[in-house]
């Protein structure tokens, strides 16, 4: 058999297909193949696994992942995108499923049997919605191993912030209280085409145990009413929450403190306070 031709650099895959980058879709492709090796390899060993990315666009990424070993399962909105994806299906094939959706309609658990990851380049409008809904799955485990996610880096700042910082809020606690969060790497800005206005960075996610005696949607709850007024001390923003206040006499925590002083496990201990 033949060996396949060689694939074009995504620069003349862009322009084969007109891609011009669509700003309402959060379109800024990266077209550097050793940076998307190295975001590839964030997930670690993918020989043999499965991979659900959001937004192939033209397809640098799942290129990457493909070259891993990754079996990938893409979900792209644009489908001016689809004709270089069949492109880069056919040079792998049984490799490589396209839907044309928007990714935050897709119900994962239906579409993969087994575990997989989950590696994007998220276009940054919907970006944090997808990571909520990924981050709220109601098993936990979820059936997702790892998060591989491209974000703003002052949201990527935000999920792995520890209390105490500026960048510390809601959307740290909710990912931390069952994930280990970690920053995998910064992305200038320069590395994307058309470049964005701002930096970018690389989370990685994966789950741990859940702390028992939780209910999600009371922390999720309870961090939004403490997070909402983030410059007043925790017994005025609680007094609205039922329970709230004697939830924060059982923890032992001052209701002096503002919500960025207190820990992820602070809020974990007030949530089950709240869940009894
Ligand atoms: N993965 C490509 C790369 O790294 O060069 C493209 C990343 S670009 C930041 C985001 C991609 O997500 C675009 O291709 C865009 O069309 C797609 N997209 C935007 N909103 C989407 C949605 N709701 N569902 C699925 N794909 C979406």
């Amino acid at each position: 058999m033949s060996e396949p031709s060689p694939l074009p650099p995504l620069r003349e895959v862009i322009k084969k297909h007109g891609l011009t980058a669509n700003k309402a879709l959060g379109q800024n492709f990266l077209l550097d193949t050793q940076l998307l090796s190295r975001i590839a390899a964030v997930p670690g060993e993918l020989q043999g696994s499965q991979v659900f990315e959001v937004g192939p666009g033209p397809g640098g990424l799942t290129q990457a992942l493909l070259q891993a070993g990754a079996k990938v399962t893409a979900v792209e909105r644009d489908e001016r995108c689809l004709p270089a994806l069949a492109d880069l299906a056919d040079h792998f094939p049984g490799k490589l499923k396209v839907i044309n959706e928007d990714a935050l309609k897709i119900n994962l658990p239906e579409l993969f049997e087994g575990p997989f990851h989950i590696a994007s380049n998220l276009p940054y409008n919907v970006g944090s919605a997808l990571l909520i809904k990924w981050l709220s799955s109601p098993t936990w485990p979820p059936a997702w191993q790892s998060l591989t996610l491209m974000f703003q880096r002052e949201v990527a700042d935000r999920i792995v912030a520890e209390a105490g910082s500026s960048a510390y809020g809601r959307l740290s606690i909710l990912a931390q209280w069952r994930c280990d969060a970690k920053l995998a790497m910064s992305v200038h800005r320069s590395a994307f085409t058309p470049p964005p206005k701002v930096m970018s960075a690389i989370v990685h996610l994966t789950p741990k145990a859940q702390p028992e005696g939780v209910d999600p949607e009371m922390l999720a709850k309870l961090t939004q009413t403490a997070f909402s007024q983030r410059r007043k001390m925790l017994r005025q923003s609680l007094k609205g929450l039922p329970g709230g206040l004697d939830a924060l006499k059982a923890a032992g925590i001052d209701g002096a403190r503002r919500p960025e002083t207190v820990s992820v496990d602070e809020f974990v201990t007030l949530a089950r306070s709240l869940s009894a």
